[in-house]
C-alpha cells in the first residue's frame, strides 16, 4: 500500500490543508479529554490514560487491544515486547511506525491486563475510537486481535478464521490480524502474522 496523507486526496490542496490542520487540532484536543476520562471503572487503576499515537493523518491506523503494563506507565501505546514485535512487523513490510496512527480500543490498562468487558469496549469505542477514526480518516483500519475485531465489526472470537483477511464496513477497510502478543507466545502465528502482514501492501487493490 502506498501510504497517502488524506489531504493529499480530497479536493484543492489548500482546502484539504485547512481542512487537516484543524482536524490535528481537534485530535489532540480530543487526546487530552482521554487523558482525564472517568467514563468507564478502568480510570481508578490505570497510571496513564494511553490516547494513542503518530500521523494524525495517516492512510493506516492500527488498533490494539489495552494498554499494558509498559504502555500504562509511558502513556504511549505498544511499546513493550509485543510493541518492539509490531514495529518489526511494520519494518519488514517498508513501513515506518511514525507515518501510521496506532492505538487501542480501550484506552487504559484492564487489572491484570484481563481482556477488556464488553460495556468498556462500548463506552471506549462510542467515546473516543469513533471520533479518532473519523479525524485520521484511515484508507485502512488493522484490527489485531478479537477487542477490535469484536468492537468495530462485532465478530467474536473468530480471528483464527478471519486473520489476514480484508473486510469492508461502512464505507471503511480493514484488516484482521492476530494480536502481536500471540505471535510473541508461538512460533507458528509469528510466521502466519509475518505473512499476514505482507496484505496491506495490497490495501491499494480492495
Ligand atoms: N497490547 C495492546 O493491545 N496494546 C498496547 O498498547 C500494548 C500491548
Amino acid at each position: 500500500m502506498r501510504l497517502r496523507r488524506v489531504s493529499d486526496l480530497r479536493g484543492p490542496p489548500t482546502e484539504g490543508l485547512v481542512m487537516s490542520v484543524q482536524n490535528v487540532q481537534v485530535l489532540a484536543e480530543l487526546h487530552e479529554s482521554i487523558r482525564s476520562c472517568v467514563q468507564c471503572p478502568l480510570y481508578q487503576s490505570r497510571t496513564h490514560a494511553v490516547p494513542g499515537e503518530g500521523d494524525p493523518r495517516a492512510a493506516m491506523m492500527l488498533v490494539g487491544e489495552a494498554p499494558g503494563e509498559v504502555e500504562d506507565r509511558q502513556g504511549r501505546p505498544f511499546v513493550g515486547p509485543s510493541g518492539r514485535f509490531l514495529n518489526s512487523l511494520l519494518e519488514q513490510n517498508g513501513v515506518n511506525r511514525e507515518e501510521v496512527f496506532i492505538t487501542n480500543s480501550v484506552k487504559c490498562r484492564p487489572p491484570n491486563n484481563r481482556f477488556p468487558h464488553a460495556k468498556e469496549l462500548e463506552v471506549c469505542k462510542q467515546h473516543w475510537l469513533l471520533r479518532q477514526i473519523e479525524l485520521v480518516d484511515p484508507k485502512l483500519i488493522v484490527l489485531l486481535g478479537r477487542a477490535p475485531l469484536r468492537q468495530l465489526l462485532g465478530e467474536e472470537g473468530t480471528i483464527t478464521r478471519l486473520h489476514g483477511q480484508f473486510l469492508r464496513k461502512d464505507g471503511r477497510l480493514y484488516l484482521i490480524q492476530y494480536h502481536p502478543a500471540a505471535g510473541l507466545r508461538s512460533p507458528e502465528v509469528r510466521a502466519t502474522m509475518q505473512q499476514d502482514f505482507q496484505k496491506i501492501k495490497e490495501a491499494d487493490k480492495q
